[in-house]
């Protein structure tokens, strides 16, 4: 069997708000093709983590590589592609824009490139991968909170990230909804070897994962059972 190779790797990242330390020390390694949970109580510093990881943070202190390179070396430039092409985002709201219909929306990240017929073809098929190719010409308006959703998921794998970074995916979702999105991420993960990080409170989420982390007073350890 081939070597795992990691992917991401995080060394002894601290960050501080005003005088409040958040992470404090948190040293992490995914192997290209995992799917991890991290979960933790609100205000833990689950999503200061998941964005440090997806470089809209920086930490003070500490380094992150990915894929080989430290991340801190890159210039903004280089950020901006990262961010844009290396890594996939999920949020808890969906975040699509009223005004454009669901093809569009999931082109966004494309048009700092160039919106082509290839990535038509890819919206689309993504799109019937989620149930919602007959969506795709109506307004998001039109869907309900899990389509929307499904749709914020194909708009983050557009651009065929290796990492996709989900805060709290299914946080305004119906029970059934959150079981259907996760299960539809570990799908892509396992389908696409696309790595996953999900942040979550919600342990019947986490648990479907390969591996559970827990944050808690800024220190990142393996969940070994109990409340979160
Ligand atoms: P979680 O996602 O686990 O709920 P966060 O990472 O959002 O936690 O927040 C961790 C802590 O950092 C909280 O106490 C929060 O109030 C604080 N915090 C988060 N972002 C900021 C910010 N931009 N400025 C000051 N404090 C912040
Ligand atoms: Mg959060």
């Amino acid at each position: 069997m081939a070597e795992a190779t990691a992917i991401l790797e995080l060394k002894d990242i601290n960050r501080c708000y005003e005088s409040a330390s958040v992470l404090n020390g948190v040293s992490l390694s995914i192997n290209t093709g995992d799917s991890v949970a991290i979960v933790g109580p609100s205000g833990c510093g689950k999503s200061t983590l998941l964005n440090i990881i997806g470089a809209l943070d920086k930490p003070d202190n500490g380094s992150c590589t990915f894929g080989g390179k430290n991340i801190a070396g890159l210039n903004e430039e280089d950020l901006a592609r990262f961010r844009n092409t290396s890594v996939g985002f999920i949020f808890q709201a969906h975040h699509l824009l009223p005004q454009c219909t669901v093809l569009e929306n999931v082109l966004i990240p494309t048009l700092v490139t160039k919106t082509d017929a290839a990535f038509r073809d890819r919206a689309m098929q993504l799109l019937d991968r989620v149930g919602l190719a007959d969506r795709a010409n109506d307004m998001p308006g039109k869907l309900s909170g899990g389509e929307c959703q499904r749709v914020a998921v194909v708009r983050a794998l557009i651009n065929k990230p290796r990492l996709l970074l989900a805060d709290e995916p299914t946080g305004s979702l119906s029970r059934s909804g959150a079981i259907a999105l996760t299960d539809l991420l570990l799908d892509l993960n396992r389908d696409e070897g696309m790595t996953l990080i999900v942040v979550t409170h919600a342990l019947s989420v986490a648990q479907k994962m390969e591996r559970v982390y827990r944050l808690d007073d800024g220190v990142l350890s393996d969940y070994t059972g109990g409340d979160v």
